[in-house]
């Protein structure tokens, strides 16, 4: 037989019970013991229905009350010394004062886990970091799922990788340097596990998936060589990228095998089969473990049935990745369109599929004779259903002509004529859309959908609002107000929405980070734009005002990033489908007399291959995209984009190449780094740093503020400079949102002032 195993499933539990227990905990509403209760109880569920669907090796060490990388480190006695807590006899409160914070320490840092919208917690590595291994509470795991009579395949992220992904916190310090001590605290986990009757474990190095320096390559030899005398069968994991040019490192490490991602990267399938040794498992990924679409069950035992043929058991099946990035079970979606559903598998359906698998592998196709042809009708009806194919959608996109998605102008003919009716000031001050949604808002919003207040009383509500936004941005005199977005719950589900081609669930939570879930948007088909989507609440807020009201757009890359995509077009098809929708959306503002449009495009970093050699060409169709959304704009009318937490400086051509006429970003944090980066490139286009940072109900002083603004005058010429926050205010109170614009309104009118002379 063929091991179907896996790495890991959604651990918040079919109804987010982890996070509500969870958070009960932090309030003080229930106790350690009743959270421990929780998560056992979802620990048994998922484990159940693991091998209920035929698994053979179900994973521990993929649940975790916060993040599993936390508990690695945890595990590792590697926390920071800074919080001054015994690793050895960490409570469960102390655990969560790393992830959160406490009176006296900042939270660790949280990023995303490579190109998911998943957050891990940071690790923090010094020149003395020690290690000291306490597997207590894997241990006990272990021993909660072999009680419950499984066989289990503990996961743990790889030594390499784990360096890897933490941060030197120490001036001239290499992360490498740490391994010399990391390697026995593996050692003696391993051998722990041992003891408590682990055979096999599977060791997550994904850093194989990118582009490590050589020198993080060179540490594998060595690293796997002592791990290997410590008896354990390793078999590392590695996704979201192909390892084929690592084939002649994997296979002459000392392990029992390696796992690929067969869907991101099916390439790599045929350079594995031909040359892995028989003698080693060979995992192949062909169910998609990070995204919401069935399998077509047919095609994917028709490509194992030959890596079967030459590798016989050594073949193993696997979803892609941990299913910690799917939701958890499609069957308790009791609204999605049936036809839709029928498209797809979340967690659940994919333990199920690869059961189908297996059994086929076993006895051939005829033994599940029933599940190929409902995967096969499944497959037929997507490739022709009305649903997904529109052909109006798919000839615009198809027939774009060269140039459409250039602007009429060239900046320098633009900026004139938007000049000529704008007529602001040096130093003109915005802000990036979103302004406080308060609690009124969120219980509006929420009355209006469950039909307990009326679509009159809601429209009113919402105008409320905004018109109490716009009378306050007049007092702070902000020369481009906006309408402050109180009607939009999220900046891509509210679009979503409105699109044709999306769809919603009910339950589709993943975890984000802590206890914090997302319900990404489904696109499903053609994308497009049947009714406007913004015009009425921005013309309606023009109307109060007779400054310039700045319209407000998510972006194409922005609009899929955080969705789930379909997987049967490429991405810059569906990217083009978006930006057209949008572009309708752009020429309606217009001639609602919004000529001012902010298309935000946050996730258009987070959304790059893992691989530099795909860069340019993702860089080349996202910034076409981007482009194609305004393109048969007025030369008077002003684009504006906004980027914001993460690293631009490796792909500011590309943005410049976006050609909006102004940019918002990200700057206050980083002191300005960010935006020497675009000073030294000499961006093109009007640029707008922000002065402060938003995460924070801190009012900056004024002083504070001058210098972020001096500084950003000394890279980027005066009359190119905008003055605005960093990102959307819709986190923040009204009380502090106005104080901190105060401040940067007086800053910039000081230095108006002085520039004056
Ligand atoms: N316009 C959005 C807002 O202000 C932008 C948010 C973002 O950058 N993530 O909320
Ligand atoms: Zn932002």
């Amino acid at each position: 037989m063929n091991t179907f195993h896996l790495s890991g499933y959604p651990r918040i539990g079919a109804k987010r019970e982890l996070k509500f227990a969870v958070e009960a905990f932090w309030k003080g509403a229930k106790t350690e013991a009743e959270v421990q209760e929780v998560a056992a109880e979802i620990r048994r569920l998922n484990w159940a229905a693991q091998k209920a669907a035929g698994a053979d090796l179900v994973p521990v060490g993929d649940f975790s009350f916060y993040d599993h990388v936390l508990d690695l480190l945890c595990t590792l006695g590697a926390i920071p010394k800074r919080f001054g807590f015994d690793a050895a006899k960490l409570t469960l409160p102390e655990y969560f004062q790393l992830a959160r914070g406490n009176a006296t320490q900042f939270a660790m840092e949280m990023t995303k886990w490579f190109d998911t919208n998943y957050h891990y917690i940071v690790p923090e590595w010094h020149a003395d970091t020690e290690f000291k291994v306490n597997a207590a509470n894997l241990i006990a795991q272990i021993k909660e799922a072999q009680a419950q009579g499984h066989d289990i395949k503990p996961t743990l992220i790889g030594p390499i990788t784990l360096l890897w992904l933490g941060k030197a916190k120490d001036e001239g310090f290499k992360r490498l340097s740490l391994l010399p001590k990391l390697v026995p605290a593996y050692q003696q986990l391993l051998r722990e596990l041992a003891t408590a009757g682990v055979d096999w474990i599977q060791i997550d190095e994904p850093i194989l998936a990118v582009d490590a320096d050589q020198a993080w390559l060179d540490a594998f030899a060595p690293t796997y060589k002592e791990l290997a005398i410590t008896g354990t069968r390793i078999i590392i994991g590695t996704y979201f990228a192909s390892v084929a040019e690592h084939l002649n490192l994997l296979k002459n490490l000392p392990v029992h095998g390696v796992h690929i991602d067969c869907v991101r990267a099916p390439e790599q399938l045929a350079v594995f089969a031909d040359a892995w040794p028989e003698n080693k498992v060979l995992s192949v990924g062909l169910v998609d473990g990070r995204n919401v679409w069935r399998a077509n069950l047919s095609k994917v035992i028709d490509t194992l049935e030959p890596v079967k043929a030459k590798l016989g058991n050594n073949l193993w099946i696997a979803p892609s990745c941990s299913l910690l990035h799917s939701p958890q079970d499609l069957a308790v979606e009791e609204k999605l369109d049936g036809e839709i559903k029928s498209w797809m598998a979340f967690a659940a359906q994919k333990l199920v599929e690869l059961g189908v698998i297996k059994q086929a592998l076993a006895h051939g196709k005829d033994s599940v004779k029933e599940a190929i042809a409902a995967s096969d009708a499944a497959a037929a009806d997507r490739a022709t259903n009305k649903k997904i194919h529109n052909e109006a959608v798919q000839k615009r996109v198809a027939e774009l002509p060269a140039g459409a998605d250039q602007r009429k102008s060239a900046f320098a003919e633009r900026i004139k004529a938007q000049q000529a009716w704008m007529k602001l000031p040096v130093l003109p001050t915005t802000t990036i859309g979103s302004f406080p949604q308060t609690a009124e808002i969120r219980q509006a919003r929420a009355a209006f959908k469950k039909g307990e207040l009326s679509a009159a009383d809601y429209d009113a509500a919402m105008k409320k609002e905004i018109a109490y936004c716009v009378e306050e941005q007049e007092k702070l005199q902000l020369d481009v107000p906006v309408h402050g977005e109180a009607e939009r719950n999220d900046m891509v589900e509210y679009f979503g929405e409105q699109l044709a081609g999306y769809c919603f669930t009910q339950f589709g939570w993943v975890q984000s980070y802590g206890s914090r879930c997302v319900k990404p948007p489904i696109i499903f088909g053609d994308v497009s734009r049947p009714e406007p989507m913004t015009v009425y609440w921005s013309a309606y807020a023009q109307t109060l005002t007779q400054r310039p009201m700045k319209g407000m757009l998510t972006g194409p890359v922005t609009m899929f990033k955080w969705s789930f995509v379909r997987d049967d077009v490429p991405l810059s098809v569906v990217a083009k489908q978006i930006a057209l929708a949008l572009n309708d959306e752009v020429l309606d503002l217009e001639k609602a007399g919004i000529k001012v449009i902010q298309i935000d495009e946050p996730a258009i970093r987070e959304a790059m291959p893992l691989k530099k050699a795909q860069w340019d060409e993702y860089l080349a169709w996202a910034c076409e995209a981007f482009r194609l959304s305004s393109t048969g704009a007025e030369d008077s009318t002003q684009i504006h984009t906004h980027m914001c937490y993460s690293e631009f400086n490796d792909i500011l051509p590309a943005i410049a190449s976006m050609d909006a006429d102004v940019i918002t970003i990200e700057t206050s944090r980083s002191d300005m780094e960010l935006l020497t980066a675009f000073g030294d490139f000499k961006y093109p286009n009007d640029i707008g740093p922000g002065v402060y940072d938003i995460h924070s109900p801190r009012v900056p002083t004024a002083a504070e503020v001058e210098k972020l603004l001096r500084k950003a005058m000394e890279v980027v010429p005066v009359e190119r400079l905008w003055v605005n926050p960093d990102c959307g205010l819709k986190t923040r109170g009204w009380k502090e949102t106005l104080e901190q614009l105060e401040v940067m309104m007086d800053v910039t009118q000081k230095l108006r002032a002085e520039l004056a002379k």
